[in-house]
């Protein structure tokens, strides 16, 4: 059975860059719906249904074809969003340490690291996310459509953005350049560079 995580911190600590309805209804509803059906579709598949989600989203191809679509779709959607509120919630700025000195050996500078993800969650068409992930070791800017999980191209997600219209609708409209700016200014870093030193 996989379970919605609780938030580590209250729907309104976003606030005023994401409000607290969005944050609220984006957990409690989107995200838990992508649980519940991912359970659902295991409840016909036992021998996965204890498989880690990670495991499970690795080799999408290697499952049973009733269990490809679902996976992809809902264990990606879980996976993606128990990341997301992990990575938010902090004060942005900047990373340093490790991480800090990676963005810019791979980036040339934060600004232009900042630049170049802002412009690809901003290109992203229709619904998607945007990911700084490790891939053979280095760090890498991609662009994913739905709920695919860079899990199950091979890479490690670090940071991402929900560019779905429900995560930013209420407050933003179709204004989705102005969510990814404020983005920036709930960035938990010190989240983020866990998750690079753990994984690097
Ligand atoms: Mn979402």
């Amino acid at each position: 059975m996989h379970t919605l995580p609780e938030l580590p911190y209250a729907y309104d600590a976003n606030e005023p860059f994401i409000d607290a309805q969005t944050m609220e209804i984006h957990h409690t509803k989107h995200h838990n719906t992508y649980v519940t059906k991912l359970n659902d579709a295991l409840s016909n598949y036992p021998d996965f249904q204890s498989t880690d989600l990670t495991d499970l989203l690795k080799d999408i191809e290697s499952l049973p074809a009733d269990l490809q679509g679902p996976a992809r779709n809902h264990g990606g959607g879980h996976a993606n969003h128990s990341l997301f509120w992990t990575i938010l919630g902090g004060r942005g700025g900047e990373p340093d340490g490790l991480l800090g000195e990676a963005i810019n050996s791979h980036f040339r500078d934060f600004t232009s690291f900042k630049h170049t993800f802002s412009n690809t969650a901003a290109s992203v068409f229709g619904s998607g996310w945007a990911w700084l992930v490790i891939n053979d070791g280095k760090l890498e800017i991609t662009g994913a459509p739905n709920q695919n999980s860079p899990i199950s191209l091979g890479q490690t997600p670090i940071l991402g953005i929900d560019v779905w219209e429900h995560a930013y609708y209420l407050k933003y409209q179709n204004r989705r350049p102005e969510y990814i700016d404020a983005f920036w200014n709930i960035i938990n870093w010190e989240k983020v560079s866990e998750y690079y030193t753990q994984s690097s």
